[in-house]
């Protein structure tokens, strides 16, 4: 093998037991799937909470706009201008939000990466949660700034980096505290009242991460930060379009000079074509239906979804899943790797589609299973697990 082989490089992440392959799908929408072979899967791996990826009025305003104006965008936005669906999209983004201002990019990971590059730099400091997302502890590092990373929702360790930084800062150097509000991997929530609390004792601002709140938790679907009524002090409201929206694409929602700064500094706004039209007409539309009567229903059916498989999970003597279920993630520590991956193998053989999720995606030792409950989830599909569990 030549030095620089991928080959080799591929056999020593497979002795450590962390390959990762993409499992093909022939049918892969919602709660049942299928694969190649025709096997059916009960799905519990997706982040399409309400079921929206296969909702036929979002479909259909997508396919509209395609016939209507075409599918591509041309350029960037900044080269070509906006179309109006993405001006449509941004303002009821801002509206949701109930913030000033509102600004789409097309993906969650890069508005993460391009939003903390864009607006911090050498004499900046950030301050990440351990646990928080990739785009956003990419972004840390590619940014520039002194980085210090907290313990997972430690309000201590926060402190204690929010004094260090704040002796250290330069007037006009900025501090921002990033978090997420659900995390991604563990379901749980990030106190956001008490840290609104500190980074306003210490001037400094906060940036959460509404991946996988944004359509489910507060009113409307508006995101924990709506649910304490925080909006207004929490400096940069980020999210997706792509989870629990059933669409494509993130956000960063703040007030008109955060946002008008994004414009002139984020490469990732810059440098990419804007997203298709279609796309963010998707958007909308799934954005009206997460607000309105509807997506009140399906976060009811979501809430049942969850208790039953949480239930069905705790009854498993599932040794690490949290009782007091919140979110519809539900992990299920294991600890190896392999243990994992081999469990998830084994329910697949049964008809359960749940991943294996190892490091570096989770701290090493805590390999896990992470299933996520879905509004589309009847008692039927709980019923197939909890067989398959044994
Ligand atoms: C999924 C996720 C992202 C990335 O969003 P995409 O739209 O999938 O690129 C960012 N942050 C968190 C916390 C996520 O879970």
């Amino acid at each position: 093998m030549r030095p620089g082989d991928p080959a080799r490089e591929l056999e020593e992440i497979a002795a450590r037991g962390r390959l990762r392959r993409i499992a093909p799908l022939a049918e892969g929408q919602g709660a049942v799937v299928s694969d190649p072979t025709g096997a059916r899967l009960v799905n519990f791996s997706s982040n399409d909470y309400l079921g929206l990826a296969s909702h036929p009025g979002i479909g259909e305003a997508a396919a509209r706009c395609a016939r209507d104006h075409g599918f591509g965008s041309g350029a960037s936005r900044l080269v070509c201008g906006a179309f109006s669906e993405h001006s449509r999209l941004e303002d009821e983004i801002a509206a949701f939000k109930g913030t000033e201002a509102a600004l789409a990019f097309s993906s969650g990971y890069l508005c993460g990466l391009t939003t903390l590059t864009a607006l911090l730099g050498r004499d900046d400091f950030i301050l990440v949660d351990r646990l928080a997302h990739a785009c956003l502890i990419d972004g840390a590092r590619y940014c520039g700034a002194t980085l210090r990373v907290f313990g997972h929702n430690r309000l201590d360790h926060l402190e204690s980096h929010l004094k260090w930084a704040r002796c250290r800062a330069a007037a006009g150097s900025r501090i921002l505290v990033v978090t997420e509000s659900v995390f991604s991997m563990d379901g749980d929530t990030a106190p956001l009242a008490e840290m609104v609390e500190l980074k306003e004792r210490h001037g400094a601002l906060l940036l959460v991460d509404e991946a996988h709140a944004t359509g489910i938790l507060g009113p409307g679907g508006r995101g924990l930060g709506a649910v304490a009524d925080l909006t207004s002090r929490i400096d940069l409201h980020m999210g997706t379009l792509s989870k629990a929206l059933g669409t494509h694409g993130g956000f960063i929602a703040a007030s008109r000079p955060w946002i008008d700064l994004l414009i002139n500094r984020a490469r990732g706004l810059t440098y990419s074509t804007a997203p298709p039209p279609p796309v963010a007409a998707a958007a909308a539309a799934a954005l009206e239906i997460a607000a309105s009567a509807e997506g009140d229903a399906l976060r009811r059916a979501l809430g049942d979804a969850t208790g039953r498989l949480g239930n069905a999970l705790v009854a498993r003597a599932a040794p690490r899943v949290p009782e007091d279920v919140a979110t519809p993630i539900l992990p299920w520590v294991v600890g190896e790797d392999g243990t994992a991956v081999e469990t998830a193998a084994r329910l697949r053989r049964s008809g359960i589609l749940v991943p294996a999720i190892r490091p570096p995606t989770v701290p090493p030792g805590t390999a896990r299973l992470r299933f996520t409950a879905c509004a589309t989830h009847t008692p039927e599909h709980i019923a197939e697990l909890v067989r398959a569990l044994g």
